[in-house]
């Protein structure tokens, strides 16, 4: 007997060394299991969230049976019809795949394998995709990546279906199906197969997943290590790379949710199939950390706070979230996600949904709450960061979301030291996003559009310094990646006195950046005000353009101006300056400038220390866009040409109320009666700002050390600054 065990302990590893076939114990084997599935069918009667879930997933499959079976020969891109039939296909798969493992009903099964023998006889055949313009072209579609998703979905399919195939069937369909598109993946996008990015992760994930089911242990490996299995790229070197300790995903969390969701498909695919690599509790189980973090990188409404390349539409009810939500609740039990899942209204037919459905169903959630938190960037988090201060409930928190992160790979933004502003339930200061028409075919066949490089990506289109209206690392991706901002400090320690601060020394050669911001809640003031204070030094005299995208409509400004009105012209010729029609400048002989403007029914403004070199520049993007690609946003900078040593100093307060509906109007007035720069050099910054309720504000950083046990103290103008760590903020009332 011993010696029995022992032999069979040397097969398995030989088996393991020699990438040998290794057939799975039973089908299926991937996300739902022969157990789980057991066990959906039989307790789906008594969980009415997970009942409705297999519905939706049901009605796909019935529609399914009841329309033509149609597996076209690839010929459009995104939005058009063989595109679209190809995605309509694997989800159609997918959910026969489910729904005949829930009801073992035949006919769901018969489905699945009528589509896979079709496509069985195609894709032998398929050479590249004709309407390819991509840098990995796929074979069904116009990009490798949405091959990819066809094998994820279509993959699972067939393992629900496996055992109930007969053995021809099941070898037709893997020696022309899936073993074609695994080597398509492995040789001839090999790039891609071991890129440390998200492409990457659908591809390992594809092929891995179709080891698992067809027993090819060498596919396995090879996603798990990559293609030369060295280790360099693949699944493990992904999750080393892309995610920070704490769960931050380096390209942003627009892509976050997207890449999550095959981190999550495989690492169950693989607890099901190599429960001894315990996945889970890789890197000290950063994917269940990644998918809380996703959600504390939403907005209260639900979408994606969206640095870098993103579609700004996409929220927690799409199915990546309910993939994430449900995954994160099953690891650590946290109610809060079980509030998100009830939102979603769907739960994964799966265990882990299994899990949320029996929770929900025995009132188990509670709230989800938006925290002030910090997230750290690169795989050892010493990349810099996002900083996100929150204060107030649901129905109308003010969030600032501050970005001091590393590029993030190719959907990264030329956006060092940005900041994004949500309030009262809408976004107020804006990231453009991505300037993309997802799936839109007549909007370049809903690619990434020209204008996300000519503009989106730019540094002036984002509320981030411009310094000679150059970009960042003058837009070179290769030097930007090599590089990231570092954070300074992050304290929300104090819900009434939050801060973040970061710098960046790299992306203008001579020229240093330091920022805070800080939100501060004030006795007797609805609601807290951000203090923005952003110093750039540099030994040479520059122009510093500091835009602040804003949202809504002009009001009223402390400053004159004149305003274009009969003719415009872009703001410049290249970075995205040619985007920007110049609508209106002015200047002031007052230490401050003012701008209000209503979002929402709310009043907002921004006061700025200025002097009479400081020029304010209205703008509205749109210019030298042939095809209105872009969305006329306006667009309000502070100038400050011919500067070394140049600190702004900005409030931005949100106040007031404007009622239409009852023709009532109350507090449009800022509350900011002056900033004063009192110092800023190497060592500190100190400002003061004067309210016109008589309090003042005084803000002190030191420039030099962040250390939380270092005493500060300063004399300026006779008056004696003194404080005790990186930041001071202290409100006396004059009265
Ligand atoms: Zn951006």
């Amino acid at each position: 007997m011993k010696y029995l065990r022992l032999i069979s302990i040397v097969c398995f590893s030989l088996l393991l060394v020699n990438g040998q076939t290794q057939t799975p114990k039973s089908h299926p084997c991937l996300i739902l299991t022969k157990e789980s599935a057991a066990k959906i069918s039989s307790s789906i009667d008594n969980l009415p969230l997970l009942k409705k879930s297999f519905l939706k997933i049901k009605k796909t499959a019935d529609n399914a049976l009841s329309s033509k079976l149609d597996v076209p020969i690839p010929k459009d891109e995104g939005g058009g019809y063989t595109h679209e039939r190809h995605k309509l296909n694997y989800s159609q798969m997918y959910a026969c795949g489910i729904a005949y493992q829930i009801t073992k009903d035949e006919k769901y099964a018969k489905f699945v394998k009528s589509m896979l023998l079709r496509y069985a006889e195609m894709i032998p055949n398929l050479g590249i995709h004709p309407a390819s313009k991509s840098s990995s072209p796929g074979k069904l579609f116009w990009q490798s990546l949405n091959d990819c998703v066809w094998v994820v979905n279509s993959i699972q399919a067939y393992d629900c279906v496996y055992e109930w195939l007969d053995r021809k069937d099941r070898e037709t369909i893997e020696k022309n199906v899936f073993i074609p598109m695994s080597d398509f993946f492995i040789v001839q996008t090999a790039k891609t197969f071991n890129l440390i990015h998200n492409h990457g992760t659908w591809t390992v994930t594809a092929v891995g997943m179709t080891g698992l089911v067809i027993g090819n242990d060498e596919l396995v490996e090879k996603a798990l290590k990559g293609s030369n299995l060295d280790s360099k790229g693949g699944y493990l070197a992904q999750i080393n790379e892309l995610f920070s300790p704490d769960g931050y995903y380096t390209e942003g969390p627009y892509y976050h949710r997207y890449a999550l969701m095959p981190f999550i498909l495989f690492a169950e695919a693989l607890t099901h199939n190599k429960p001894e690599l315990n996945i889970f509790a890789y890197k000290d189980s950063v994917l269940q950390k990644s998918a809380n973090a996703l959600f504390q990188l939403t907005y209260t409404d639900g979408r994606i706070i969206p640095f870098n390349d993103a579609i700004k539409d996409k929220n927690f009810l799409a199915d990546e979230f309910v993939v994430a939500a449900d995954f994160a609740y099953s690891f650590k039990g946290n109610r809060e996600l079980l509030a998100i899942a009830a939102e979603q209204n769907s739960v994964s037919v799966d265990e882990n949904g299994l899990r949320v459905a029996e929770a929900l169903s025995k009132n188990q959630e509670q709230p989800f709450k938006w925290r002030s938190v910090e997230f750290t960037d690169g795989g050892d988090g010493k990349k810099g960061g996002i900083g996100i201060l929150r204060s107030g409930e649901r129905n109308d928190q003010l969030c600032m979301a501050f970005k001091y992160t590393s590029h993030g790979l190719s959907h990264g933004h030329y956006d060092k030291l940005t900041f994004s502003l949500f309030d009262n339930g809408v976004e107020v200061l804006q990231d453009y996003g991505s300037a993309r028409f997802l799936n839109v075919e007549p909007k370049s066949g809903g690619r990434y559009l020209p204008e996300n490089k000519s503009f989106a990506l730019q540094t002036v289109a984002h509320n981030a310094l411009v310094v000679d209206e150059k970009t960042d690392f003058n837009g070179k991706e290769e030097i930007s990646s090599a590089n990231h901002s570092d954070r300074y400090f992050f304290d929300c320690s104090n819900p009434q006195k939050q801060i973040v601060s970061a710098k960046e020394n790299n992306a203008y050669v001579g020229v240093k950046m330091h920022r805070t911001i800080a939100m501060i809640t004030l006795p007797n003031i609805e609601k807290p005000i951000l203090i923005d204070i952003l110093r750039a030094n540099s030994e040479t005299k520059h122009q510093y353009d500091l835009p602040f995208y804003f949202l809504g409509q002009f009001i009223t400004t402390s400053f004159d101006f004149k305003n274009n009105t009969s003719q415009r012209k872009p703001l410049g010729r290249l970075n995205g300056y040619q985007h920007l029609w110049l609508e209106a400048s002015g200047t002031t002989k007052q230490t401050q400038g003012k701008f209000t403007w209503l979002l929402n029914n709310r009043f907002y403004t921004i006061t700025t220390a200025a002097s009479d070199s400081t020029i304010f520049l209205f703008a509205q993007i749109g210019a030298n866009d042939q095809n209105f690609n872009l969305k006329n946003d306006p667009c309000f900078i502070v100038r400050q040409k011919g500067s070394d040593n140049y600190t702004f100093i900005s409030v931005i307060e949100p106040h007031g109320e404007y009622n239409g509906k009852d023709e009532i109007t109350i507090g449009s007035d800022s509350i900011v009666k002056e900033i004063k720069n009192i110092a800023s050099d190497g060592e500190k910054t100190i400002g003061e700002i004067i309210l016109t309720s008589g309090q003042t504000v005084t803000i002190c950083i030191s420039n030099d050390n962040s250390d939380i046990k270092v005493k500060h103290s300063y004399k300026v103008n006779d008056k004696n600054y003194q404080w005790v760590g990186p930041y001071s903020i202290e409100t006396i009332d004059n009265k």
